[in-house]
């Protein structure tokens, strides 16, 4: 039973591992980037390192992202 248990727990943990890295890797394919810098795909600008260093794959600013966040917010 036992085995059981540990089986379907490190399906799991699989899967969820293969969700994380298909959508990091859907995340990079919107990333602008020109001359070694990451450019937000809203506003253009710059994206800082830190914030890259931090969510590794975004594709959009502070700003831009947090203005998207706010409009699905307000649409539900
Ligand atoms: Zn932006």
């Amino acid at each position: 039973m036992t085995d059981l248990i540990d089986d379907a727990n490190a399906t799991a943990e699989l899967m969820t591992d293969v969700a994380l890295r298909q959508h990091q890797d859907r995340a990079s394919q919107h990333q602008v980037w020109k001359d070694g810098k990451a450019y937000c795909t809203e506003c253009g600008f710059a994206i800082p390192p830190e914030r890259l260093a931090a969510l590794p794959g975004c594709g959009r600013c502070v700003g831009c992202q947090q203005a998207i966040e706010q409009e699905s917010r307000l649409w539900r």
